[in-house]
């Protein structure tokens, strides 16, 4: 939904669909989002909105090690606040309190207009998994004949890095 969060004048609540999607996680690789509900409960405050966020998400992604799938579901619960950025700075710049334990997102925008299922993916860059694995022990695919040693063992001999070697003497 795109709303001005500038005239935000009494609490409400909706919920958007969010369609399948893919998410671009670097690494070269991208995760798969099925559809979901996301569900926002806002209010204003002063020079602003307040958003409690929350969605039930089921992703699809590349294990690390042997590109097979690897499916991670679960609830996220954030609160952002949108706020103005007026000429490059925020509107309302709040004295730093050590004491403040804020735990949400303050948005500086220099729009009106705010679209907000840019946080869907903003959340689940920041849920997932930098290596995900399909499972712990995942053997991966062989480097030489491109097997998946999870299904079918090979007799591929990996070359043993000559720098190691001086260690295998060793251990003879
Ligand atoms: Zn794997
Ligand atoms: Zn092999």
């Amino acid at each position: 939904m795109i709303f001005n969060y500038l005239k935000v004048e009494k609490p409400f609540s909706f919920s958007e669909n969010i369609k399948a999607h893919s998410v671009e996680l670097g690494y070269h690789y991208e995760a798969l989002v099925d559809p979901l509900v996301f569900e926002i409960d806002a209010f204003p405050i002063k020079d602003g909105c307040h958003l409690n966020c929350k969605f039930q998400y089921s992703i699809s992604l590349p294990c690390a090690r042997c590109l097979e799938d690897v499916k991670l579901t679960g609830v996220t619960n954030f609160t952002v606040e949108l706020k103005q950025k007026v000429g490059g700075v925020p509107a309302v710049v709040e004295e730093e309190d050590e004491s403040d334990t804020q735990d949400f997102d303050e948005i500086f925008l220099e729009d009106e207009l705010f679209e907000t299922k840019t946080l869907v993916d903003e959340q689940l860059i920041f849920l997932l998994p930098e290596r995900a694995l399909c499972k712990d022990d995942c053997k991966g695919i062989c480097p030489i004949c491109g097997k998946n040693r999870n299904q079918e063992e090979c007799d591929c001999q990996v070359e043993i890095d000559p720098r190691w070697s001086p260690l295998s003497k060793i251990s003879r």
